[in-house]
């Protein structure tokens, strides 16, 4: 599977006083099983972006392909999209509302249609992949923490098999424990199973030590698109719009520590 993004333009209450343009001519092809982030601030595009993945937004012009297919096509299925591409909005615990975790995760798979049995399964199998503990399983979704709540949620999407995972500002509102926590289990979720995994950021940080390539978006363009080590060689011009100011020693300590840079090389770009 793969996702396809010729010329996407996307433009809010186009034709009235409030006309915004969110996203310009957008460029983009991500090939299954790729570890992807894409970071850009508040307002740049992100999830404008990442809606149109799983067709909850129609671009206003341009052409989304899944798997090389025109979604925007007359005859094709959305509803089946929306369950290869699984979205997990922003504080996706305020989604939570069943009377247990078990049964909140099975909501996803039932309305696929899978026998109650099949649901259970494919819930606790999810639970597992998010490190939920199972002695958790009966208790409220409300009595949990911050973090436990998510995992729960992004278990909600897994449970549904998707074949591309996005997660909107998974770590958003989490103390800094919570936050790696998350992003540890998501980085390993993405090594455990075949699934491509879109990560969502306005924080460089969270992103530079995960993902295998970013995608810089800012005022709704494309501003860079490569490997981590790719885009980071732009670090003057990252640091004039404020994505990597306070971040560059971490981000370069990051790289090296992944083997993606060697000391001489970073170096020589921190002293550029
Ligand atoms: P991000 O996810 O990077 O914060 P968004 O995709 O939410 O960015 O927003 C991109 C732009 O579109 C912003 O200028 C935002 O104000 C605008 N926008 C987002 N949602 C709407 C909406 N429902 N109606 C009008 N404008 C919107």
């Amino acid at each position: 599977m793969s996702i396809t993004l010729e010329h996407i333009n996307y433009t809010y209450s186009e034709g009235t006083a409030y006309e915004k343009k969110a996203l310009k001519d957008i460029n983009l092809e991500i090939p299954h099983g790729q570890f992807v982030g894409i970071i850009g601030h508040t307002g740049s595009g992100k999830s404008t972006l990442i809606q149109h993945f799983n067709g909850l937004i129609k671009a206003t012009s341009g052409v989304l392909k899944y798997n090389g297919e025109n979604i925007y096509g007359e005859q094709y299925d959305l509803r089946k999209l929306r369950s290869q591409v699984g979205l997990v909005f922003q504080y996706p615990e305020h989604q939570l509302f069943e009377t247990d975790v078990i049964t909140d995760v099975c909501f996803g798979p039932k309305n696929q249609g899978l026998s109650p049995e099949e649901c259970k399964e494919r819930a606790r199998e999810a639970l597992k992949l998010v490190g939920f503990p199972e002695e958790l399983y009966e208790v409220s979704p409300f009595d949990l923490s911050g973090g436990q709540k998510r995992r729960v949620a992004i278990a909600g999407v897994l449970a549904m098999h998707p074949q591309v995972l996005v997660l909107d500002e998974p770590t958003a509102g989490l103390d800094p424990k919570g936050r790696d926590e998350i992003l540890d289990q998501i980085a390993l979720l993405h090594e455990k199973k075949d699934m491509t995994v879109i990560l969502v950021s306005h924080s460089m940080e969270d992103i530079a030590k995960y993902v295998e390539r970013i995608i810089v978006m800012n005022r709704g363009e494309k501003m860079y698109d490569g490997t981590p080590r790719e885009v980071f060689a732009h670090y003057k011009e990252l640091e004039a719009v404020g994505l990597a100011a306070p971040q560059v020693t971490y981000i370069m300590n990051a790289l090296r520590e992944n083997g993606i840079l060697v000391s001489s090389e970073a170096t020589t770009v921190e002293e550029a």
